[in-house]
């Protein structure tokens, strides 16, 4: 597939093509899991500050539930695809499979450039595409989470919208995760992808024989994922010698004061103007920086086959969806990185979205330790499961992450009836 028409719908069919025929699946499994169930396109009337009406266009789509009811994000980006929702709609899917989720897969996306946006005209779009939406989510049916440029806030104002659509005087907060704590949210969930992407990087140090305490690390993207990410190395001793967001690359060979950098983009949003100890390069220098594990934690396609031949680090932790491209993986894995797939490596978020919900339905709540131990298990196990897949099959890690995904999701489609 050439990089210039990447789509990373095709992308992920051609991964799950590849690991049902390595699986010796049915054709049946690779048909149902190939397209999604349902794709429905909205166009959401939000009325402007300056008293004119603007049309925006989203998605919802989902993608499989035979496993449960479907889960997955919410972006607002101006990028927003038909196929991109679709493409995070099946990855949603194989990420709950992998991890052992009674969840499918879904996404949500509406084109808009949020930052053009008053607080007002985001919280009006929110529940525009709330109301647009709402015949096919619901607390057992399909429940939504904050992706790129949403969060806590854009859910709650969700949930309250729903909530007056269906409750009846009720208030529904198993309908979205992702809420704020203060609103029937989750101890640990802001911190939880950043934080399995880096105990998926300590785990596979240690299968590899490195210990983390000697490892520099770079991450790219400094938003929820990356932030913590980058937070999270740290505290398991590695050191972080480079952060990247759209704006630059902060970097020093001797490690970055990370707790400095993220108080700095709370007031500044952006790197750039950071004047602590480091340098400031172009974002995209981070691929060619010298150190051994690399988390790629902003968006798609951002490792190329343009940028892997620089890439020095032995593991890649994916914090992304999707960003390393099917050419630029085949280079990195005939180079020996151990890449941990996106799927396993940021299913931390959904992880502890699953614990929200369980606490919403119900309505008792653990302690951050409680939710972080937990996730821990879950995330240990999955990793011991790809592993084992990996080396019995003698596949990739992607690959042995299908596998493990692609066998616990065909138990219940052959089960159901569905072939
Ligand atoms: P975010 O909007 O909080 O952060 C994105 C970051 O990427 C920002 O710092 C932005 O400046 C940076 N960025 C954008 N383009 C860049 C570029 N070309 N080079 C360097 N940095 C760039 O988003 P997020 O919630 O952190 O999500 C990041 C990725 O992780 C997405 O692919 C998302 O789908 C995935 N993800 C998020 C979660 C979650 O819980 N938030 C869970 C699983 C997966």
């Amino acid at each position: 597939m050439s990089e210039k028409t990447l789509n990373p719908f095709k992308i992920a069919q051609q991964q799950l093509k590849e690991a049902c025929d390595a699986l010796g699946e049915e054709d049946a499994v690779y048909e149902l899991l190939s397209e999604p169930e349902k794709v429905l396109e909205v166009t959401i009337p939000v009325k402007m500050d300056n008293g004119t009406t603007k049309l925006f266009t989203g998605y919802r789509v989902q993608h499989n539930d035979a496993s449960g009811p479907t889960k997955g994000g919410i972006r607002f980006h101006p990028k927003v695809t038909k196929d991109e929702v679709k493409a995070l709609a099946t990855w949603m899917t194989f990420k709950c499979g992998v991890v052992g989720l009674p969840y499918g897969g879904a996404k949500g996306g509406v084109i808009v450039d949020p930052t053009k946006l008053s607080k007002n005209e985001l919280e009006r779009l929110s529940r525009g595409y709330v109301r647009a939406i709402a015949p096919i989510i619901g607390e057992r049916r399909d429940i939504p989470a904050p992706d790129v440029n949403t969060n806590g806030q854009t859910m709650a104002w969700m949930v309250d919208e729903y909530s007056s659509l269906r409750g009846v005087g009720q208030t529904l907060p198993a309908s979205f995760t992702g809420k704020p704590v203060e609103f029937g949210g989750c101890l640990a969930r802001k911190e939880a992808t950043g934080y399995g992407v880096m105990l998926m990087m300590r785990e596979a140090a240690k299968y590899t024989g490195i210990d983390m305490k000697n490892m520099k690390i770079a991450v790219q993207g400094f938003g929820n994922v990356g932030s913590f990410a980058a937070i999270y190395a740290q505290s398991f001793g590695a050191k972080v010698v480079a952060v990247s967001d759209v704006s630059c690359c902060l970097y020093n060979d001797n490690g970055l004061d990370v707790n400095d950098i993220l108080n700095y983009t709370k007031e500044n949003k952006l790197l750039t103007g950071y004047t602590g100890e480091c340098i400031e390069l172009e974002r995209e220098e981070i691929f060619a920086l010298q150190c051994d594990g690399f988390a790629p934690c902003a968006l798609e396609n951002a490792i190329t086959s343009k940028n892997a031949k620089d890439i020095k680090a032995k593991i890649i932790s994916e914090g992304a969806n999707g960003p390393t491209t099917p050419e630029a993986e085949n280079y990195l894995l005939d180079k020996g990185v151990l890449i941990v797939p996106d799927i396993l490596a940021n299913a931390g978020g959904v992880i502890v979205s699953y614990f929200e919900w369980v606490q919403n339905l119900h309505n008792y709540y653990w302690r951050f330790d409680e939710v972080q131990e937990k996730q821990e298990v879950k995330m240990k196990d999955a990793f011991d499961k790809v592993t084992n897949a990996m080396e019995e099959r003698k596949v990739d890690m992607r690959k042995a992450a299908y596998l493990v995904a692609i066998k616990s999701l065909a138990m219940p489609m052959r089960l159901r009836g569905w072939f």
